[in-house]
Formats: structure tokens, C-alpha cells, sequence
């Protein structure tokens, strides 16, 4: 936990009380008290939000509790029900975003502006969650034992060529699943499957560890091409004993000819019970603005989701790219379907 949310939601029913005790003539003041905080519980590292926080209080006033918990959010939110503290949850992929939505913890936000600045392929219709940052789920090969162009696209991945070469993590992992979501999206789900049972066939080894291990693994040797999210290329770089994982592959953005690269979000959910409903809208439009993108996107390596805000230096270093633009909101319908199959083609077997 970040802050002790006890001791601020107690200071809250004081300054109520007050108002209360006081009479009828303190209780706007009292409601003024009320209102300038906003709870948020996080699955993000608060090394990652917290200067966005500090920014937003600055500007508004308004104070930012949050909690960090890597996971277990939503069933925090079901066992408070109505008396959760909290106004918003921040998470990490569609599925964790879709899992919330369905879980019923969530309840739809209507905001122009919000609706202007985040793409619609971002974005739930219905306004249960928006992307603040975006990832690329992008392929890396070995410089050493790779060509630039041996591999250009998802389905590539699945030639025979590639026997024994390939690494990745867990096919249940939420960021696998969300690929192959993808991929039964595009291609309907016999082709999806027959891609996936290709790519299985290809694997140097078990899926085992996080996405950076898979680049370790490049450089190590034991495989010369993974997928991973293309933030922990910069998170690598900067990092003293991961750098030379990073140095030893190119960037793959796959399916440039046609579809453009699968697309992946760090979101935010305005909370069903939300007691800071206005605040948390608020700061959900401040996070959509130009400085929180610009600050928020940089410190993880990230594309702002808002189009108007450059990506950093490092990313733009990286070269433009191709974006799929299916709606994550569709891609989320298929990920049942998605973790099915990879227990049908046993892909972690
Ligand atoms: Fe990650």
C-alpha cells in the first residue's frame, strides 16, 4: 500500500462531522472538504502515477489518494461494495480493464472531452474505460542471427523456417491473450488456431518467465526472435545489467502491409460507487491532457494515447509505425476464445 487510505477517509468523516455539529451554515464548507480529494486504487507501480497525481493537485487543488496493489483489485472493489472508498482504478491491459467491466465495479463515464482526446479504438463504447498509455506488442530478432526483414508479421512467426527459434511468455498471460484476440478478430477462429498451433510448433523452449526474459534469452542465444511489449525495450535500455539484452535484437513493428500492430492499453475506471464521482472525472480528463500524457507516457516507455501528444524521444527513435485500429472492445469479445486455445494447441505444454 502507498498511503494509508484509513487515516485519509477518516479525516474525511471528521471534516463532515463538523459540518454537522456546526449546523446548516458550515455544511457547504463542509462539502468543499469533501470534495477536494479523489481516491484511486492502482495496479501501477506509483512511481508511475505519482508525479501525474502531484501535478493534478497542483493545478486543482484537489488531493489524490491512492492505493497500489499489483493485484486483486476487482475483488477489493466486490468485497467493499458500496462502501469502497474508492472513485478510480487504474490497471494495465484490456483484459484486466474488461475483467472490471464485467466484474460490474465499473459504471460509465460521459465526458467530451475525454471522448475527443482517446481514440474510440482506446476506449469502451460505453464509457466504462478509457486508455491513458499505449503499448505495441512487437517482435524482436537477434541482430546477429536475423535479417531485418526475415520476419515482418504475426503470421510469419508461424513459418517452418522458424523451427526452434522462438520465445515467448505463457500463452494465458493477458498480453498473449490479447494478441491471439486479436488475431481470431482478423482471421476468424480456425485460422487463428491453426497460426497459433504454427507458432507452438516453432518454440526453442516451454513458455516460461516475463517478457524480458524472452530478450534475455535472445541474447543469451537460446532463441533469436520474441514478442514482447515494446515498453521493456526502453525500460531495458536504462537499466544497468538489461541493456545488453535490449542491444542484441532489432525492432520487428509486424504487419505494416496490412492490418498494422497489435495495440495494447494501460486504462482507467470510474468506479460503480465513485463518492468523488466529480474529482474523478476531473482527474480522468486531466490524465487525457497534454502535460499527464507527455509525463505519464514517458516514464514507462509508452505512447500517449492522446494523438496530439508526441511520444518521447527514445519511441519516436524507434520509427512511426502502423497501428491496429479494431477497437480493443472488440478484441476483448474473443479472449475467452483466445485462452482456449491455447490449452487446445497446449501451448505452454
Ligand atoms: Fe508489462
Amino acid at each position: 500500500m502507498m498511503f494509508n487510505f484509513d487515516i485519509s477517509v477518516k479525516k474525511t468523516v471528521g471534516k463532515v462531522s463538523l459540518g454537522v455539529v456546526l449546523g446548516a451554515t458550515c455544511l457547504f464548507n463542509a462539502s468543499i472538504a469533501v470534495a477536494s480529494e479523489v481516491n484511486v486504487y492502482s495496479s501501477r507501480q506509483p512511481f508511475l502515477i505519482k508525479p501525474m497525481f502531484d501535478a493534478f493537485t497542483r493545478e486543482t487543488g484537489i488531493k489524490v489518494n491512492s492505493v497500489f496493489a499489483k493485484t486483486g483489485l476487482v475483488e477489493r472493489l466486490q468485497t467493499e461494495g458500496a462502501n469502497s472508498p474508492a472513485d478510480l482504478i487504474f490497471t494495465v491491459d484490456i483484459g484486466r480493464l474488461d475483467a472490471a467491466l464485467r466484474a460490474g465495479v465499473t459504471q460509465s463515464v460521459n465526458s467530451e472531452i475525454l471522448d475527443s482526446v482517446v481514440p474510440a479504438e482506446f476506449r469502451d463504447p460505453d464509457g466504462h474505460w478509457f486508455g491513458l498509455t499505449n503499448r505495441a506488442r512487437i517482435i524482436v530478432t537477434s541482430n546477429e542471427r536475423m535479417q531485418k526483414d526475415d520476419i515482418s508479421s504475426y503470421e510469419d512467426l508461424a513459418k517452418p523456417e522458424f523451427a526452434g527459434r522462438i520465445c515467448t511468455r505463457s500463452g494465458k498471460h493477458t498480453y498473449m491473450v490479447a494478441l491471439v484476440a486479436s488475431v481470431i478478430a482478423h482471421a476468424g477462429e480456425d485460422a487463428a488456431r491453426q497460426w497459433l498451433s504454427g507458432v507452438k510448433d516453432n518454440l526453442a523452449r516451454k513458455p516460461q518467465g516475463n517478457d524480458r526474459a524472452q530478450v534475455k534469452a535472445i541474447a543469451s542465444g537460446e532463441c533469436d526472435v520474441a514478442i514482447i511489449n515494446s515498453y521493456y525495450m526502453g525500460a531495458m535500455a536504462n537499466d544497468e545489467e538489461q541493456s545488453e539484452w535490449a542491444n542484441s535484437v532489432d525492432i520487428v513493428f509486424p504487419n505494416q502491409d496490412d492490418r498494422g500492430t497489435h495495440m495494447n492499453i494501460s486504462g482507467m475506471s470510474l468506479t460503480k460507487n465513485a463518492p468523488n464521482k466529480d474529482n474523478a472525472i476531473k482527474l480522468m480528463e486531466f490524465l487525457a491532457g497534454d502535460l499527464a500524457q507527455a509525463m505519464y507516457a514517458e516514464q514507462n516507455h509508452e505512447y500517449p494515447v492522446n494523438p496530439a501528444v508526441p511520444a518521447s524521444g527514445l519511441l519516436r527513435s524507434w520509427g512511426e509505425f502502423k497501428a491496429d485500429t479494431l477497437p480493443l472492445s472488440e478484441i476483448a469479445k474473443h479472449r475467452a476464445t483466445a485462452t482456449k486455445m491455447a490449452d487446445e494447441v497446449n501451448y505452454d505444454g
